[in-house]
């Protein structure tokens, strides 16, 4: 089931397209080093997705807005509450503070995060019908939103190509000398220019994939790692093949995934319901 349809990891890592050490490498050959990456992502997870459930853009706008400073899982555990008892934005527009920071407590920074939703449902109800805006311009002037979160809304919601930097998405980037920019907006800036707009979306999630599963923070699997051959950064992580497969934490492990209602060609199995496990 599941290990079929995942890549295997390259045994012995060979590090010899990436730039050598002391030769800077031309952005030409970046260029194709990137792409490559990319390519062996999309083998590797062919089934990649925004890891937040949702069913209409309006869910994904509020399952964004709560996943900051949290994690997709634990998100996905509170909405099913929260949009049982406020399924649209005029609902949540007149939702009682102290009632939805209950609901929505285990994804942290709830005050904050009530108020946001909160006034961005106004937003919606009294300045665009009730609807999610299709365009960035729009959706910035929401309470609670910025760039990233409404690039996620664009891309997964409206496809309209959008590259998503988060945590995941820049240290990965940085590991392999696609930019070297720290602030999210010049990382996502100089992204663009690397890859055809058509990828933007699925790029982001791929690369979030690998960095959830393989290329950690602290401990990356190099040595497990399918795009090691590729990567200026092989070594930064353990690179025995079987330390390595230890440290992997993906679908081909058992692990579930972060969705409760993943896609139907998720080969993982769903995320447990908040309290189940
Ligand atoms: S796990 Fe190691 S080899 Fe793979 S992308 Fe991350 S740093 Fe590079």
């Amino acid at each position: 089931m599941a290990e079929s349809k995942v890549r295997k990891p390259a045994a012995e890592p060979v590090v010899k397209a990436a730039a050598k050490p002391g030769k800077p490498e031309s952005r030409l050959a970046m260029v194709r080093r990137a792409r490559k990456i990319n390519r062996v992502l999309a083998e590797t997870y062919p089934y990649a997705h925004p890891e937040l459930d949702f069913e209409s853009p309006f869910e994904l706008l509020v399952a964004t807005v709560l996943s900051a400073q949290t994690t997709d899982l634990r998100v996905n555990q509170t909405t099913p509450a929260l949009f049982a008892k406020y399924p649209t934005p005029e609902d949540m527009a007149m939702a009682v503070p102290e009632e939805m920071e209950e609901i929505i407590r285990p994804t942290g920074f709830f005050r904050a995060k009530t108020k946001s939703l909160i006034g961005l449902s106004v937003a919606l109800r009294d300045r665009f019908g009730g609807e999610v805006p299709g365009r960035l311009a729009d959706l910035v002037t929401l309470p609670g939103v910025g760039r990233k979160t409404a690039n996620v809304v664009l891309g997964n919601a409206f496809g309209v190509p959008g590259i998503t930097v988060d945590t995941h998405f820049g240290r990965l980037v940085r590991r392999w000398k696609w930019t070297e920019q720290e602030d999210p907006e010049k990382v996502e800036a100089e992204i663009a220019t690397i890859f055809p707009k058509s990828e933007w979306t699925m790029l982001s999630h791929r690369v979030v994939f690998h960095g959830r599963r393989v290329c950690h923070a602290r401990r990356p699997a190099c040595g497990a790692c399918p795009v090691a051959p590729l990567c200026p950064s092989y070594g930064e992580g353990e690179t025995d093949p079987e330390k390595a497969r230890k440290l992997l934490k993906y679908e081909m492990g058992g692990q579930p995934g972060q969705r409760l209602k993943p896609p139907s060609d998720y080969p993982g199995s769903p995320a447990p319901a908040l309290g189940a496990g």
